[in-house]
């Protein structure tokens, strides 16, 4: 495969281009450390230096406290790094469904095999993580102890990985849609579908290594709790099981995942690489964090009902809109097999459904809860991020953070998906957006 320079192209303005990248790859570390700080030092509350004249001062006494809580030693690094191997060997030597992803333009029309076991991995995975913890070999709250060295190990690992994948696209002849600038090139990626023989790296990262993290760092926060005040508190519980949901949901629906856009487009660059390895779980898992560290409390009855209710009734619309969207497209393709993973819920399959016939063969579904809105699923995912956050009360700000993050990135997402299928269906897409005219809340939005 031939590196192209194509400056021209469209996706060489996504982002803001190399300035863009610039901000978003700096801002995004801030991010973590920010969120850390403000955890461990600041009882979960936002923190700022208190004029101009304290910038120096704030940036100088912050500096120090990561170098002195959470630089990490060898064995943390051992630790990241042995889960990472881990969970590699297990993506490419467990059994599991062999999945065709769509025709590769870059590979000559090429589909590539995906192995999908990370359902198998991941019951395998908690298996092996509470006979550790129960035989006291390692209990789970070391995780939770160790959180900042971890995190830092997981960024440096991200920024090591994503340099060496970028320098292996071009020494191997991989890259491809090249802008030509250093910075745009390696945040957006250059390689598209890197593999270690049968090991798919963009797969692994995307499933198994970003919300796996994110479970077990949850979970440590509870056995944290445990190990401290010799209960686990209902919004904890509330935490492991919103984590849990998630984190199943991904490793159950894995075999929709290599006809994504991120799987047949997206290429693995620090993006995909920083914030599937650091971002997402770090991040996502602040509210189970601030939760654990403090002494155990409870809200009321009927906030604690609402929060479980939203919880599970979003969890319900955003696991049978992506199996309704996901089967139907299966069906069409031929590749659709009834799975006996857990939870299959009512309606995650649709019979005989209406849709929309296009110009270039795709068909759009306009039936189940696709005839409402054009993104059920991001609804849903929305509506489970304000869960997370109302489960930690109102007296700080910061465990709101991740659900406006989420509606920010989500609608950027979205923004360039609706740009994507625009430039792929035509008009075909305005017949679409006439039968289904709101994105996200029917008749409104
Ligand atoms: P989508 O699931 O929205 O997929 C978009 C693609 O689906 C389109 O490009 C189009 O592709 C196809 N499509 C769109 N409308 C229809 C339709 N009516 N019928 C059939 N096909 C259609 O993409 P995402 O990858 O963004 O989201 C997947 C899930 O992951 C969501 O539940 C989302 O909430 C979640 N997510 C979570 C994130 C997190 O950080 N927690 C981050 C990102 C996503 P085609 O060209 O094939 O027609």
């Amino acid at each position: 495969m031939a590196m192209t320079a194509d400056k021209s192209s469209e996706t060489a303005r996504e982002f803001g281009g190399a300035p863009g990248a610039g901000v978003i790859i700096t801002l995004s570390h801030v991010l973590l450390l920010y969120l850390w700080i403000a955890w461990r030092f600041h009882d979960g509350a936002i923190f700022y230096p208190v004029g101009i004249s304290d910038l120096g001062p704030f940036f100088a006494r912050n500096w120090d406290l990561i170098v002195a809580h959470a630089m990490p030693s060898l064995s943390t690094f051992a630790l990241y790094l042995g889960f990472l191997v881990a969970q590699g060997l297990m993506a490419a030597f467990l059994p599991g469904l062999e999945i065709r992803g769509l025709p590769i333009p870059s590979r000559g029309g090429n589909q590539l095999v995906y192995r999908c076991n990370a359902y198998t991995a991941w019951w395998l995975t908690l298996a092996v993580v509470a006979l550790l913890h129960f035989s006291g070999i390692f209990p789970l709250q070391t995780i939770y102890e160790q959180f900042g060295a971890l995190m830092i190990a997981a960024i440096v690992s991200a920024n090591a990985i994503a340099l060496a994948v970028h320098i292996g696209a071009k020494i191997t002849g991989n890259a491809e849609r090249m802008s030509g600038n250093f910075l745009y090139d390696f945040f957006m990626g250059a390689w598209l579908n890197p593999r270690i023989g049968a090991l798919d790296l963009k797969m692994w990262a995307e499933i198994r290594v970003s919300w796996l993290t994110l479970f077990l760092l949850t979970a440590s926060g509870a056995a944290h709790q445990f190990a401290e005040h010799g209960s686990v508190s209902v919004p904890m519980i509330f935490m492991v099981v919103a984590h849990f949901l998630y984190a199943n949901a991904c490793m159950k629906g894995e075999e929709c995942i290599p006809t994504t856009w991120d799987i047949f487009h997206e290429k693995w660059g620090w993006m995909l690489i920083f914030w599937n390895l650091a971002g997402v779980p770090f991040v996502y898992c602040f509210n189970s964090m601030y939760i654990a560290s403090r002494p155990p409390f409870e809200l009321s009855l009927p906030h604690t009902i609402f929060c479980f209710v939203l919880l599970f009734g979003a969890y319900y619309v955003f696991d049978t809109a992506n199996g309704q969207r996901n089967h139907f497209r299966m069906q069409i393709n031929g590749s659709y097999v009834k799975r006996k993973t857990i939870p299959q819920l009512p309606w995650d399959t649709l019979k005989n459904p209406r849709y929309l016939d296009t110009a270039v063969g795709s068909k759009l579904l306009i039936d189940g809860w696709w005839r409402y809105v054009r993104k059920p699923h991001y609804t849903a995912d929305i509506l489970m991020a304000l869960s997370w956050g109302l489960i930690c009360g109102f007296e700080n700000v910061l465990p709101y953070f991740y659900v406006t993050f989420f509606v920010i990135m989500i609608l950027h997402r979205a923004r360039r998906d609706i740009a994507r299928c625009k430039k792929k269906y035509g008009k075909d897409w305005d017949r679409y957006t006439k039968e289904v005219p709101h994105l996200l809340i029917p008749k409104v939005f």
